[in-house]
């Protein structure tokens, strides 16, 4: 394995004073484990400030590095240089924004935006049932957690909703469905019908053609598409 690598990264870059769009290619010399985020600052510090990125925890917990590289939405801090170039077995780089929401400037996407399909599911406990141990957390059998557990680690980061080529055809997405999903799973929701009223809605879970591109880039390594299929099937509710 080389120590370092000289990158070309070619950015879509947009610039909103002017609505003017190109891709811009900055070449670097980079260490091997530096991730893409670390490259984005190494090319502002030393080549253009002017490039306008996202990020936040830089753990993989926030999910608002998302951006597309080489074709594949995924998390920038998540990616190291040295097994990018394994990975894509290149070391040139398309690095463009998210398709989810009209973008903001360069790699940036308007969230408020993306999270409004979110929103629509109400990705919370609409209704919560009286918790039997009054005063105390409310208990969940770990055999019924472990059905949906996997679903809960969903950071909204929208690499799906990106791969899905549904959701530019007035489907939620398959994280919103996964939002709805996992509280229908809760057995501290009581609001089922108001919940199923939206999963099986016009822009719902019928929408999705089980293309599983949404499983195939969850860097949460959630199997989006199966719980989907679950949704689909109507087998997502069950006793503790
Ligand atoms: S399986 Fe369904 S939700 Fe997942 S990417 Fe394909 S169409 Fe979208
Ligand atoms: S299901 Fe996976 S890819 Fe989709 S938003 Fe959640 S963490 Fe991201």
């Amino acid at each position: 394995m080389q120590e370092t690598y000289q990158i070309v990264s070619k950015i879509q870059r947009y610039d909103p004073d002017n609505d003017r769009s190109w891709i811009q290619n900055y070449q670097l010399e980079t260490g091997r484990i530096l991730q893409f985020t670390d490259l984005f600052r190494k090319i502002n510090k030393e080549l253009d400030p002017t490039l306008a990125w996202n990020s936040s925890c830089e753990h993989g917990q926030c999910g608002t590095c998302s951006v597309k590289i080489n074709g594949k939405p995924m998390l920038a801090c998540e990616l190291l240089v040295e097994n990018a170039v394994v990975h894509f077995e290149t070391t040139e780089f398309l690095i463009e924004p998210l398709t989810i929401a009209p973008v903001v400037r360069d790699l940036i996407v308007d969230f408020d935006k993306a999270y409004e399909r979110v929103h629509k599911i109400k990705p919370y406990i609409i209704e919560p049932v009286a918790n039997p141990n009054s005063g105390n957390e409310y208990k969940i059998a770990p055999g019924h957690l472990q059905r949906y557990v996997d679903a809960t680690r969903c950071i909204n980061c929208f690499c799906c909703a990106t791969a899905c080529i549904s959701s530019h055809h007035n489907f939620l997405g398959p994280n919103a469905i996964m939002a709805s999903v996992v509280r229908l799973m809760d057995l501290r929701e009581q609001a089922k019908d108001e919940r199923k009223t939206l999963l099986y809605s016009e822009e719902g879970v019928y929408r999705c053609h089980t293309s599983r591109a949404c499983s195939f880039v969850c860097p949460k390594e959630i199997d989006v598409a199966h719980f989907i299929a679950l949704a689909k099937s109507g087998a997502l509710e069950s006793d503790a």
